[in-house]
């Protein structure tokens, strides 16, 4: 604790130097390091509290870490699954935003041959192109 330590060594100075507490220079002097010390001690007091209530708000971050697993779990594991075994069963799997609620579809290629797909939150009929989808597909691979 660096500033306590500071006062402290400023505490040994004054009685080091013999500091004449009974002069004016000295009774204000004297004043200003009690006060010095009680400042010090009310910091580390706080930086304390603080640590604490970080420690705190930790937990706190956990504890909605898991329960954020809890509640959007199920679709997640799902898709992981699929993502998985996509690459063997060579069955792609896509995913766009619903224009409408904003909520994120998957589906795979047997959809994406129809080119539209119902949003499963607000039944909104998703179209999309298929040539666009071909096109940064062949970008990314593009060999010379
Ligand atoms: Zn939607």
């Amino acid at each position: 604790m660096e500033i306590t330590e500071r006062v402290a060594y400023l505490k040994g100075l004054a009685e080091g130097l013999c500091l004449d507490t009974e002069s004016k220079e000295g009774k204000i002097i004297a004043t200003m390091i009690d006060i010095l010390d009680d400042v010090a001690l009310e910091l580390q007091d706080h930086q304390n509290q603080i640590i604490e209530i970080s420690d705190g708000l930790d937990a706190v971050s956990d504890d909605l870490e898991d329960v954020e697993d809890i509640v959007y779990d199920e679709d997640d594991e799902d898709y992981d699954e699929e993502d998985e075994e996509g690459d063997d069963d060579s069955e792609d799997c896509y995913a766009t935003t619903c224009p409408t609620c904003e909520e994120t579809v998957y589906f795979d290629e047997s959809i994406l041959e129809d080119g539209e797909v119902i949003c499963p939150n607000c039944g909104e009929k998703l179209e999309f192109d298929l040539s666009g989808l071909e096109e940064n597909g062949s970008d990314d691979d593009e060999k010379e």
